[in-house]
């Protein structure tokens, strides 16, 4: 089976984990310091801040900008139900906006008429920068500023993207990474929030430590959600395999695009002329969906679908009032797309593979005519 996502972990990856273990101090030490130092230098940014994970990363990042409790955040609603629920978690209300069909990121003209309709009473705005594509990051701070609202990049989908060569991460107030082992690097769980604000650094530095300023001294309610030494160090190696990493996977989709571009039933991801994509995923729109999915799995070929439930529309957040909210493009994705594996340890001959087989399924249903939604 060619999974549909798989971490590239090697022998650097293994030594630095056992020099770790072998050193006695797991928890949080020096490894996480350098990772964090190595990170923020990456970036260009003042400050990361390592945690247990992309979730918690969220929760801590919204917390630190201390909105008052039942503040309206605005985020979308085609993404991991974790940028939402971070919302939840710190007592704000979560609102939904509309996706481009295109980019399947926050529309921002959605966004500007949510804004007009909703005036000052937004606080702040969670972006997603889904599958390793930035948003339109120009329009969307611009309305930010326009509108007072504090901004969150979710990257945990866009290590080493770019939006007109800035790094995704570093428009917004804060920007938010998860390391899971599916991501374009991984530590096996782990989270970094990165900002150039050096008191929304010390205060998530200090909720992740349970509000810790000092050694037992306890200023405010905090977690523990901290990253261990052992995953720090695996990370350290992943960061500097990161921009091959990338390459490999746009090279991958490359190769892709070329296959698939001239297969009827299929729209290949789309990439707007701005952006640098990572390719976390590779993500198609097509017909028949899910018997494209059942027909590459009896070929051996593992698929994704990101994602088959808009976040208003999961059990929880029916529950919570939005069942009856309708943003038709984020529904009409959910019914659509189908991500096909990128990863960076995928053959050249995997990937003809893979694009052979997709043309085969639409062969057979002998259709005629290109997709065009
Ligand atoms: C993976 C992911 C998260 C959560 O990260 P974890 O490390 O799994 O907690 C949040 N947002 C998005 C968009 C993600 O893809």
């Amino acid at each position: 089976m060619i999974p549909v996502a798989r971490p590239v972990i090697g022998r650097e990856e293994i030594e630095a984990v056992s020099e770790v273990l072998e050193s006695g101090m797991l928890a949080a030490g020096k490894a996480v310091s350098r990772f964090e130092d190595e990170f923020s230098g990456h970036l260009g940014v003042g400050d990361a801040v390592a945690t247990s994970s992309g979730t918690t990363a969220l929760f801590a990042a919204l917390w630190s900008l201390d909105l008052p409790a039942g503040t309206r955040v605005i985020t979308t609603p085609f993404t991991f139900v974790a940028s939402a629920n971070a919302i939840l978690y710190c007592g704000h209300v979560p609102v939904f906006c509309d996706i481009d069909p295109g980019s399947f990121n926050i529309s921002p003209s959605s966004l500007s008429k949510l804004l007009r309709k909703s005036r000052n009473s937004a606080g702040a705005l969670i972006v997603v920068h889904l599958y390793g594509q930035p948003c339109r990051m120009d329009l969307i701070m611009d309305m930010a500023r326009e509108h007072g609202l504090k901004v969150i990049e979710d990257c945990a989908q866009s290590h080493g993207a770019a939006w007109r060569g800035k790094s995704a991460g570093t428009f917004g107030d804060i920007g938010v990474f998860s390391f899971y082992p599916t991501k374009n690097m991984t530590t096996g769980e782990g989270g970094m929030v990165v900002t150039d604000n050096p008191s929304l650094a010390e205060k998530i530095r200090m909720f992740i430590n349970h509000g810790s300023s000092s050694r037992y001294r306890h200023e405010f309610l905090g977690h523990n959600f901290r990253m261990t030494d052992v995953a720090a160090s695996i990370g350290l190696v992943q960061l500097g395999r990161l921009g091959g990493f990338n390459d490999a996977r746009r090279q991958n989709a490359r190769v892709l695009d070329g296959i698939l571009g001239a297969v009827p039933g299929v729209k290949t991801p789309y990439v707007h002329p701005d952006a640098r994509h990572v390719y976390h995923q590779y993500t198609i729109r097509c017909r028949w969906r899910d018997q494209l999915a059942e027909y590459l799995s009896r070929q051996g070929i593992g698929t994704g679908i990101h994602y088959p439930l808009p976040v208003h529309k999961q059990p929880l957040y029916k529950k919570m009032g939005y069942g009856r909210l309708h943003l038709p493009q984020a529904e009409r994705a959910c019914k659509e797309v189908l991500s096909l594996p990128v990863h960076p340890s995928l053959s050249e001959s995997q990937l003809h593979y893979i694009g052979r087989k997709v043309a085969e399924f639409y062969e057979e249903k002998d259709i005629s005519g290109h997709y065009n939604p």
